[in-house]
């Protein structure tokens, strides 16, 4: 959820509007965008296509925010929350937590654009929706004001490209045991296409690697952990998912610098090769095809999902069945920093991909604990060796 008149460095406006209800130019105004009325969930939105960016492809996206933000909500057995964001653009996300989740009770939506700020009221009284507060300023006043005025419960952060810049004021701004969602929407660089890009803005190093989309939400992960850790602050990773072009990473944030550290030590390397070889060990060349090591690193190894968090989400994912999806197979993924992507092996095995499914039972069988994994559907968790991924291949 982006706006097109969004600069991270836009000069600061020390104002909040506020703007009232009931007067007439708000009123004239509500009748031109009230036409450009969009359902999303069970929420009315008001974008115009123009000044206020609205992307319904992201609507899966925001459906796994409801359940997840909802579902942290009852994992602290808390009904009060309190909720805030710097980007709200049409405000989709805040209106549809108030109106679809539950726990949540003070929702406090920011944008720059005043055209988007308009825009969220206008929705807010269409929906008929209570304990809204909205402001118009720039992303970096918004948190600091939050920060001053009282930190709030959870916060998410879905900028226009990288949420890098965000992550020190954004952990700032939420109290201990709060809950931060992370996008991070600059996939390029992300996707190691930019390597000094990813080394400047991430201080990971990487070549491409078959495992993208974990190491892309570990990546995340990692400059979100090491920029908390600069103060002291330990974001515990929760969740992850990667969608298109969104890498969503969810934390607990814990004001403890031992787990902090904790979290550091977790920052590790990934060796892979072309021929589909990874390891966590280290190694100089392939032990199966002798060939350079690609060392993704030093990026986040630990878990990334909490068990428990899921276990809630699981439950209450039952309208959307994609999310209900990804949440079953993530409840049930092994504990490995990578995996196997299975059309690339069948790729240097020049056969047709199997079943995700048939290689993982049989990577069981052979004694191997194996998994689906959450990140690709053709890919597979495995301790066994890419050998027996490839043999699995022939039965
Ligand atoms: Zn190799």
């Amino acid at each position: 959820m982006t706006t097109l008149a969004r600069a991270p460095f836009y000069p600061t406006s020390h104002f909040v509007k506020r703007l009232e209800f009931g007067c007439a130019s708000f009123l004239n105004l509500a009748r031109i965008i009230s036409s450009m009325e969009t359902l999303e969930g069970l929420t009315k939105i008001y974008p115009d296509g123009k000044n206020i960016f609205y992307n319904s492809r992201g609507k899966f996206v925001r459906d796994m925010f409801v359940i997840l933000f909802s579902a942290y909500a009852e994992y602290i057995g808390k009904n009060d929350m309190k909720f805030a964001e710097p980007f709200s653009a049409t405000g989709v996300k805040g209106m549809r937590l108030a109106k679809e989740g539950h726990g949540f009770s003070n929702f406090i939506l920011n944008d720059i654009d005043s055209f988007a700020v308009k825009s969220i009221l206008h929705g807010i009284e269409e929906n008929n929706l209570g304990g809204f507060e909205v402001n118009n300023l720039d992303a970096f006043s918004f948190l600091d004001k939050l920060k001053t005025l009282g930190r709030v419960d959870a916060l998410d952060i879905d900028p226009f490209g990288s949420a890098a810049p965000y992550i020190q004021p954004s952990l700032r701004s939420v109290k201990d045991k709060g809950f931060v969602a992370f996008t991070f929407t600059d996939t390029p660089v992300l996707g190691t296409v930019h390597n000094d890009a990813l080394v400047k803005r991430y201080h990971v190093k990487s070549n491409k690697v078959y495992f993208l989309k974990e190491l892309q939400a570990r990546i995340a992960a990692s400059i979100v952990i090491s920029e908390g850790s600069v103060i002291n602050v330990a974001p515990v990773p929760f969740f992850a998912h990667v969608f298109e072009h969104y890498v969503r990473v969810y934390f607990q944030v814990r004001a403890s610098p031992s787990l902090s550290l904790d979290l550091m030590n977790k920052l590790s390397y990934i060796y892979s090769s072309e021929c589909g070889y990874a390891s966590l060990e280290k190694t100089d060349v392939c032990p199966y095809c002798g060939k350079r090591i690609n060392v993704s690193g030093p990026v986040y190894t630990g878990k990334l999902f909490s068990n428990e968090l899921i276990r809630i989400a699981v439950k209450n994912a039952v309208a959307c069945k994609p999310c209900y999806k990804l949440f079953h197979t993530a409840l049930n993924e092994i504990d490995l920093p990578y995996y196997y992507e299975l059309s690339r092996l069948a790729n240097i095995l020049k056969m047709q991909v199997p079943s995700a499914l048939k290689i993982i039972g049989l990577l069981n069988r052979f004694g191997y604990e194996s998994s689906p994994t959450s990140f690709s559907y053709s890919g597979v968790k495995t301790r066994a060796p890419v050998s027996v991924v490839k043999s699995a291949f022939y039965f």
